[in-house]
């Protein structure tokens, strides 16, 4: 069957879930400045515009373009041959940070079995020696494993709801279960790779009681995992009233007012109250603590005092100022890589805490973001333009 988009015809195809394949000229990018609290910089890269992990509450399906047709049509769009496009973007330059599979969706979600994109995308940066990380909620790969294991700051991170498989399988509904999860920390583990524990996110009166959190903290530390992340969940704007309609379907009518009561605040997107967020963070931050292991917040904030004039909430403060015990979100420091005698190797001993850094010992003096105004969204143009300082003898004699 053929499908029209944007006047140009393509192959809709039904195998194993309904997708497309779309040549892209797709470029590596930084983090969005804008509320940015990730510390370290990352290479994002996104080869599936959709997921078929099947998460009623997926962010994903708030976000414009393809990702619209995702959520109306349940089309999944494939970045065709994805992997070439980001060797050729890596061969030309000779700054890279650690890449980051995916901002937006599920790496090793079904349909990655049929083409195989983040084994190729993660084979690409480690021959090249430049580490990369994932996020998942699917069985790890054998072979993503192999590969990893031999880039010194690669890593995994594994996002665990809940111990009741029952709820998972509402939850995630074609995401591992959690034994499985479980198992991908201790495979990481195993191989000495820094296995990071995401709660992300925490869903209210459905997986925030202390037994539940508690339990994922302590299988997952004696699964290998150092290292805690957390959200409570979020309700994108767009689409609150399909995930409040979601939870009605399976959890009552109840639920949904009991929600409808607590997401009274708008920080971009609809957040629950901040008190009831704090009283979590707070349970959270101590267990790990008690327990030994670091933690983290994700993409949360809390509303500024309002002005005594305008009576407008000043801006945002994000919450990991209060509850982050590591220095970088995800429990591991990676420096900027800069390639030296044709290879890729760590640029200085730096923490990789580029957001808060006053002191730009990579030799990046635009990276060190620590000074008021110095965020940016950064583009591969600034990795090219970068490069081309790297290039500069002095540079490389002045920098390792
Ligand atoms: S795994 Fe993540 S990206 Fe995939 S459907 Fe679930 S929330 Fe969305
Ligand atoms: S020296 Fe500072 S700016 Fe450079 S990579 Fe390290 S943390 Fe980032």
């Amino acid at each position: 069957m053929k499908m029209k988009i944007n006047n140009k015809e393509y192959d809709l195809l039904e195998e194993p879930v309904k997708h497309i394949l779309l040549p892209t000229k797709k470029e590596l990018h930084g983090w969005y400045a804008g509320k940015r609290e990730c510390t370290a910089e990352r290479l994002l890269i996104n080869p599936y515009n959709g997921c078929g992990i099947g998460c009623f509450y997926c962010y994903a399906r708030a976000l414009p373009g393809y990702f619209e047709i995702f959520h109306q049509q349940k089309i999944i769009f494939v970045a065709k041959n994805f992997d070439q496009t980001v060797t050729e973007q890596l061969d030309s330059l000779n700054v890279a940070t650690c890449g980051y599979l995916s901002p937006v969706t599920d790496p090793f979600q079904p349909l990655n079995e049929k083409y195989h994109l983040s084994e190729k995308i993660i084979r690409v940066f480690v021959e090249r020696n430049i580490p990369i990380e994932f996020i998942t909620k699917a069985k790890v790969p054998d072979e993503v494993i192999r590969l990893i294991k031999r880039q010194k700051h690669s890593f995994g991170q594994v996002s665990i709801l809940t111990t009741n498989e029952k709820l998972r399988k509402i939850l995630a509904p074609n995401g591992a279960s959690v034994d499985e999860l479980f198992r991908n920390l201790e495979r990481l583990a195993k191989e000495n790779i820094h296995p990071v524990c995401r709660i992300d996110p925490i869903f209210p009166y459905l997986t925030d009681e202390k037994k539940n959190l508690s339990g994922i903290v302590e299988r997952a530390k004696s699964s290998g995992a150092k290292h805690i992340v957390v959200s409570i969940l979020d309700l994108p704007v767009k689409i609150a009233d399909d995930i409040l309609d979601k939870i009605k379907e399976y959890f009552g009518a109840g639920m949904k007012w009991d929600y409808r009561r607590l997401y009274t605040e708008r920080i971009g997107y609809l957040n629950a109250k901040i008190d009831y967020r704090k009283k979590i963070f707070t349970f959270l931050r101590e267990l790990c603590d008690k327990k030994g292991l670091t933690f983290a917040l994700c993409m949360e904030y809390q509303l500024g005092q309002p002005s005594a004039i305008s009576h407008q909430p000043s801006a945002v403060k994000g919450l990991n100022r209060e509850f982050m015990s590591s220095t970088n979100c995800e429990g591991i420091d990676i420096p900027l890589y800069i390639r030296k005698n044709g290879k890729f190797q760590p640029a200085t001993d730096c923490k990789g805490n580029c957001l808060n850094c006053f002191q730009a010992k990579c030799g990046i003096e635009e990276l060190a973001m620590g000074k008021e105004g110095a965020k940016k969204d950064w583009k591969l143009k600034d990795y090219r333009h970068w490069s081309k300082e790297v290039k500069n003898p002095i540079f490389q004699l002045l920098v390792v």
